[in-house]
C-alpha cells in the first residue's frame, strides 16, 4: 500500500500531535522528579530570638547570610557567641545596634571580636557610657565605619528579601529607646517586624508616614513595656504573632500586664524568652512556623 501525498496531508500534522505529547508526557515526569528531591529547608528564612537575658539579640538567616539585630547585654556575652557558632555562622553580613544602651549593645565588641563582620549600622546618638565607648574602639579596630540607621535605609542582605528601617524618624528625641532602628522584613508572602525599644513617640512618626506595617510576627519594642505597643500602631501591624524578650523576675516587670492582656484581647499567639528561651520562627515564603 502507497501513501498518496494527499494522505501525507493528513497525517503529518497527526504525527506532530503525536510528537508534542509525547515530549510533554516526558518533560512533565522529570519535572515532579526533581521537586521530590530538593531540599526546601535550605531555602527557608529562620528568625532567631536568642535568650541573652534582660535585652534583646535577633538573628536573621538565609541561605548563607546572617544579620543580627542587638547583641544582648554583655553578661550574655559568651552565650549569644556560642549560640551563633551552634547554629554554623562564621561570618555576619549585617549588623544592626539599635539604640545605644547596654542591653542591645553590650554584647557587640564579643561579637566582633569572634566574628568577621561586613557591614554595621546603628542610629545617629552617642552615650556616655563605657559600653558605648568600648563598642566605637572595637569598630575602629575592625576598620568598620559606623552606618547611620534611620528611616529610608534598605539592608542590602539578600535579593529575595526586602529589609528596611522604618525609624528612626527625627533627630533629636529626649528619651535614647526613640532613637531605635526599627527594622520590616518582607520574605515572599511573610514579613516581620523588629521594633528595638522604641516607644510611643516614634510608633506615632511611624504611622504618620502612611508605610504599610503589616506583618505577620513582630518583636514588641521595649521588652513588652507599656511605654511601647499603642493601640493605633498594633491596630496597623495587625500582627499573627508577637515575641517578648525578656529576663524572669527582671527588675522593669517586663511585660507590662496591660501589654499581655492586649495580645490576648488581639488573639495574638506570644512568645516569650523568659518562659521559653530561644524561640526560632520559619518562614518558606508563605508559611510561618515556630519552634515553641
Ligand atoms: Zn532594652
Amino acid at each position: 500500500m502507497f501513501l498518496k501525498p494527499k494522505h501525507l496531508k493528513v497525517l503529518f500534522p497527526l504525527f506532530l500531535v503525536f510528537i508534542l505529547i509525547f515530549t510533554g508526557c516526558t518533560i512533565t515526569v522529570k519535572t515532579s522528579g526533581n521537586n521530590s528531591n530538593s531540599n526546601t529547608e535550605v531555602d527557608n528564612l529562620k528568625v532567631h530570638y536568642i535568650d541573652i537575658g534582660q535585652g534583646d539579640s535577633v538573628l536573621i538567616q538565609y541561605k548563607d547570610k546572617n544579620m543580627l539585630i542587638d547583641a544582648g547585654p554583655r553578661s550574655s556575652s559568651d552565650k549569644l557567641v556560642k549560640y551563633l557558632k551552634d547554629i554554623g555562622v562564621n561570618k555576619i553580613n549585617i549588623v544592626v545596634a539599635t539604640h545605644p544602651h547596654e542591653d542591645h549593645i553590650g554584647g557587640i565588641v564579643a561579637v566582633l571580636n569572634n566574628f568577621p563582620v561586613e557591614k554595621f549600622y546603628a542610629p545617629q546618638k552617642t552615650n556616655n557610657t563605657k559600653t558605648f565607648e568600648k563598642m566605637v574602639s572595637t569598630l575602629k579596630e575592625k576598620n568598620l565605619k559606623i552606618n547611620v540607621a534611620k528611616k529610608g535605609v534598605s539592608l542590602d542582605f539578600h535579593s529575595d528579601i526586602k529589609a528596611e528601617m522604618l525609624a528612626p524618624n527625627s533627630e533629636n528625641y529626649e528619651n535614647i529607646n526613640n532613637y531605635s532602628a526599627v527594622v520590616k522584613l518582607n520574605y515572599g508572602e511573610n514579613s516581620f517586624l523588629f521594633m528595638g525599644d522604641a516607644e510611643k513617640i516614634s510608633e506615632k512618626e511611624i504611622v504618620q508616614k502612611n508605610l504599610d506595617l503589616k506583618s505577620d510576627v513582630i518583636k514588641l519594642g521595649h521588652h513588652g513595656s507599656s511605654t511601647s505597643s499603642s493601640k493605633e500602631f498594633l491596630d496597623k501591624v495587625d500582627a499573627k504573632y508577637a515575641i517578648i524578650s525578656c529576663a524572669k523576675g527582671n527588675d522593669y516587670g517586663h511585660p507590662h500586664k496591660e501589654i499581655v492582656e492586649d495580645m490576648k484581647n488581639r488573639n495574638i499567639t506570644v512568645y516569650r524568652t523568659d518562659l521559653q528561651g530561644d524561640i526560632v520562627i520559619t518562614s518558606d515564603g508563605k508559611n510561618i512556623k515556630s519552634d515553641k
